[in-house]
């Protein structure tokens, strides 16, 4: 099982950042995705921007899946734009994602910078939580 820290994994991801230009406008590759599951292996993913794009989580999932493992101990995602790199936390619709993989996976570990990270559940606070209104709210 390997044990990366937040340094390492941070690397990876940039590592593994490959920029092309699609017909002269659209940047795919920039946002560079690395997970580590339960069973310690490593998986990346590149986004592929656009109307019908993917973010690198998902892709990174992909490959989780397609390997037979749901369960991710850490996903961190960085992304490179003009000169600077930034870790990035994962979107809204990859949050909910990532615990559509896994229910486990709100304990997902997601790595905000080189010394700091989030569980998932707390960047899904008020997940599922539904306030249903009185009766005359009914159209
Ligand atoms: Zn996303």
């Amino acid at each position: 099982m390997q044990h990366l820290s937040n340094e390492e994994l941070i690397k990876k991801a940039i590592s593994n950042i490959k920029i092309k230009i699609i017909n002269d406008e659209r940047k795919i590759g920039d946002a560079s995705c690395v997970l580590i599951t339960d069973k310690g292996n490593l998986y990346i993913g590149l986004n592929i921007a656009g109307h019908v794009g993917i973010c690198s989580e998902q892709a990174a999932c992909g490959a989780m899946v397609t390997a037979g493992e749901y369960n991710i101990l850490k996903i961190v995602t960085v992304r490179k734009e003009n000169n600077e790199i930034s870790v990035i936390p994962p979107c809204g619709r990859c949050r909910e994602f990532l615990t559509k993989i896994n229910e486990e996976n709100m304990e997902t570990e997601v790595i905000l910078n080189i010394s700091s990270s989030i569980k998932l559940k707390d960047l899904l606070t008020h997940h599922k939580e539904y306030n249903i209104l009185p009766q005359e709210y009914l159209p």
